[in-house]
């Protein structure tokens, strides 16, 4: 790769907008040649930009391209010196014309990161499949182009690729002709598309499977119809495992969901949707060819609640087709516009137009909240609408904030202005601004419009503050008669140091025990809070319930307090609420109050040793599996850990024997079995029985399992290299290589330990996938194994980030953060990794603001784990 300096590759927000006022780009026609895929990947791929674009006459500009190397530079007819005008990350154009069309000629690589064009070699039969993931700018590692969302362009693809290989683009396939010369190789060409961003442009090429089906409806306003062509692509070697029909249904029901509560018709032509190897994300919306993780072809058993993800991660990139690929965000700051709306929509989505219904919002405050919340008090939280200065800031933005707190303020605001003006504010939006880019105040206005309210206070409280509410109820009571109920509102904002307490619609439920012993609703409150402290008037007087459930049915985004006596209720009683939303608004508050160290450690394991033997929801289950773990591995003092891990496995084990044959609920306490194991030889036993296949009926331990079980074999020095090569070629694929390389590198040996760091660090030519299970790896067994590599990170990690691509290395920095326990003894700020990292940060102020940010991040989670251990 050229030289070139990274101010280069971090595109600024005022260089866009620059640009954006010097030029408007017509099409793109891009040509692409992939005949080295097949034999000669090191050589890099050819590629070819055509542009016709206006600028201001005499200006000067750039194209982003980074790749190998540019051939040919040939703007309005003239070939320009190529030496002098690419410096490996752009491509100058100077002396503009009114009207201009510029050619380039280049090369590019083949990723193994998966950013650009990446290249996948099946371990199950050897078949060679690409695909390219371009957010938020990555297309330029493909094709040189005008990387930035709000300089949309008509783009026409052309593909030259093996004749026996199946190649799609965001347009429809026009036509396919082997080439005269080569008839091995022919030229795919496809559709002009619509005008659209850079970032949501797509090709696939390989020997992928394909599967069709279609969709018609009728389309409002006009009542006209609509067919829609749909496509599905997989792997050959896992299409026996791919269920498309049951994709294809889901694909129609949203289809027919989002025409009729946005009522614009899909303007994308054909809807494919491809499952994809070693993928950076869940999905990508690329119009008319969305990308998924092949991990959601479950060649494992899968659970119900693995499904519904999938669901939901499906309709979320469908509500994408309107949202952010009609109309777009001009630039990151409203990254929100987009993914707050889709990771919203998705999940209204799921609850309207499928059969999980209600569920789909329990999943939502299950997981989808906790995220958020653990997200907005880390220290680097920022506003829903974010200052996005660059891209390198842009790509630490796809977080909990932007997606699930942005969700859930969604859900408080259709709370606030209703349903129907939400969605008639929405189709406003899209036919208004179909095509093109917009800010918050697009949609501000619309809101405004169609809800009869002025929204720029909501807006201003809500999007462009950080931090979240606690919300404490406090009670007084005399004889089983409520005095006073009290709702006290606590907002600091941790970015600004201010206070700023936001306006909560929200519902206060009362429980009460029946005759039957179960916690039943008797009252509901609609409460409307604003400001540090409110009233509830209403409930003076009244018999004092058994619980008092503050934001009941999960309407606004707050961290809860329970006032005593509930509190008790709860910890005596949660598995008597019927209501799984409810419930799990319970757990989430004793979750929260776990990790603000307000509740033992210990107090949290006890509850859920005690209530999720109950729990009839495997979404809910495994959710309290998994916390109640962390609990225990972060949150819990060493001297105490041992016992209270025994104690939990000791009830998972049990449990595992006592679940229904075949269920959902005996697969995750299995798989909890499993996990807890890493950190245990109490019940590796039994897991040793299970992988001979002697365990509870009904319980199918395929590739998973059977890795999940090696893993904690492992981990515990119980597993040969020789044992773990032998399960490897008894079913080799590309999960089971990536469980193979866990599992090596999870052997407690010094010597594993050493290779793993170093292949992390040094070997480049590692995927995306197998750098991270070899980190995942190194991360288990004793903690004294990875002492030494402390320091050596902190000395690391600056050369790595300057070195290797934003995606890997964010990996490194991110899963490699070291962990540690509490030493008793040793004060908070005494600890031995919270002194270096504090060193690193004050020695490296001037460090890239994005790798910063995961430092500051991964302190910030060891002191809250450290705080909990040290009481
Ligand atoms: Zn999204």
């Amino acid at each position: 790769m050229s030289q070139f300096t990274s101010q280069d590759l971090n595109l600024s927000r005022a260089e866009a907008a620059e640009r954006s006022r010097t030029v408007t780009v017509h099409d793109y026609h891009v040509s692409l040649d992939l005949r080295t895929a097949l034999q000669d990947p090191e050589a890099g791929f050819t590629t070819r930009s055509i542009i016709t674009f206006s600028a201001v006459p005499g200006s000067s500009t750039f194209l982003d391209f980074v790749g190998r190397s540019v051939q040919r530079i040939n703007l309005n007819g003239r070939d320009l010196p190529v030496e002098q005008l690419y410096r490996g990350a752009r491509i100058s154009l100077p002396e503009l014309a009114a009207e201009n069309q510029v050619i380039v000629t280049a090369t590019g690589e083949y990723s193994r990161s998966g950013e650009g064009l990446h290249r996948f070699v099946d371990p199950a039969d050897g078949k060679i499949y690409l695909y390219t993931q371009y957010e938020p700018a990555d297309a330029r590692r493909v094709y040189p182009n005008f990387e930035q969302p709000d300089l949309k362009g008509r783009y026409s693809f052309e593909v030259i690729a093996p004749s026996e290989w199946r190649v799609a683009s965001n347009g429809a396939e026009v036509s396919v002709q082997p080439l005269s010369s080569t008839p091995e190789l022919s030229r795919w060409s496809f559709a002009q598309t619509e005008p659209i961003s850079s970032y949501i442009t797509c090709v696939l090429a390989g020997e992928y499977s394909y599967f069709s089906s279609s969709w018609s409806g009728t389309v409002l306003p006009d009542g006209g119809s609509l067919a829609i062509p749909l496509g599905a692509y997989c792997r050959a070697s896992i299409k026996e495992s791919f269920d498309a029909e049951t994709i294809f249904e889901l694909t129609r029901k949203g289809l027919d969901f989002f025409h009729s509560v946005f009522g614009y018709p899909y303007p994308f032509g054909k809807y494919d949707q491809a499952f994809v190897p070693e993928y950076n994300l869940g999905a990508m919306e690329n119009p008319g060819l969305v990308t998924f993780t092949d991990d959601y072809v479950f060649t494992s058993r899968a659970t119900d609640i693995q499904y519904q993800q999938r669901a939901n991660t499906l309709l979320h990139e469908m509500a994408h087709m309107w949202f952010g690929d009609l109309v777009t965000m001009q630039w990151w700051d409203d990254l929100w516009l987009k993914e707050s709306f889709a990771d919203f929509m998705g999940t209204f989505a799921v609850a309207q137009a499928t059969d999980w219904g209600n569920a789909s919002w329990v999943s939502f405050a299950n997981r989808r909240k906790a995220w958020a919340y653990r997200q907005d008090q880390l220290p680097t939280t920022h506003p829903i609408v974010a200052d996005i200065v660059d891209l390198e800031a842009a790509k630490q933005n796809f977080d909990g904030i932007t997606y699930a707190k942005g969700a859930s303020v969604l859900k408080q605001l259709v709370a606030f202005v209703g349903e129907d003006a939400f969605f008639s504010a929405a189709r406003e939006y899209f036919s208004k601004h179909a095509f093109g880019n917009t800010t918050l105040k697009d949609l501000l206005v619309e809101l405004s419009a169609a809800s009869g309210r002025d929204m720029s206070d909501w807006s201003e409280r809500w999007l462009q503050t950080s931090g979240i509410s606690t919300l404490s109820v406090s009670v007084t009571a005399d004889d089983g008669v409520l005095g006073s109920v009290r709702i006290e509102q606590e907002a600091m904002d941790p970015v600004t140091a201010r206070n700023a307490d936001r306006p909560h619609l929200l519902r206060l439920g009362c429980y009460t025990f029946d005759s039957t012993g179960a916690l039943a609703l008797t009252e509901s409150h609609s409460l409307d809070l604003d400001g540090a402290s409110t009233e509830v008037t209403a409930l003076q007087g009244v018999a004092q319930p058994d619980l008092l459930l503050l934001n009941d049915e999960d309407l606004s985004y707050a961290k809860v307090r329970f006032d005593d006596h509930s509190l008790q209720t709860v910890l005596t009683s949660l598995d008597r609420l019927n209501d799984p939303l409810a419930r799990v608004l319970c757990w989430s508050t004793l979750w929260n109050m776990t990790r603000d160290a307000v509740l033992p450690a210990a107090s949290y394991v006890e509850a859920v040793r005690r209530f999720a033997p109950a729990e009839s929801g495997v979404g809910i289950l495994s959710n309290l599996l998994e916390t109640a773990s962390t609990a225990v591995e972060s949150f819990t003092p060493l001297a105490q850990r041992s016992d209270l891990r025994e104690e939990l496995l000791g009830t998972i084990a049990e449990q595992l024997k006592l679940a229904v044959a075949g269920s959902d609920l005996q697969l995750a306490w299995f798989r909890a079995l499993a996990a807890v194991s890493r950190n245990s030889t109490g019940q590796l036993g039994l897991l040793r029985q299970l992988l001979d296949g002697e365990g509870p009926i009904g319980l199918q331990i395929d590739t998973d399992p059977r890795w999940q079980i090696w893993r904690a074999l492992a981990a515990n020095g119980l597993a040969a290299p020789a044992e773990l090569e032998a399960e490897l070629a008894r079913e080799s694929n590309s999960r089971a290589l990536v469980g193979f390389t866990v599992a090596m590198a999870a052997r407690p040996e010094a010597e594993v330990k050493a290779q793993a760091w170093n292949s992390t660090w040094q070997d480049g030519s590692l995927s995306n996938e197998l750098l991270s299970a070899t980190i995942s790896g190194f991360l288990l067994g004793p903690e004294e194994l990875r002492e030494e590599y402390r320091s050596r990170y902190f000395a690391q990690i600056g050369e790595i980030w300057a070195s290797r691509s934003i995606e890997i290395a964010s990996r490194i920095v991110g899963e490699l953060f070291p962990e540690q326990d509490a030493q008793p003894g040793l004060a908070l700020e005494q600890q031995p990794v919270v002194v270096l990292a504090t060193e690193w940060l004050e020695a490296n102020a001037e460090a890239p603001a994005a790798l910063r940010r995961i430092v500051i991040e991964g302190l910030d989670n060891l002191r809250r784990a450290l705080r909990a251990q040290l009481g």
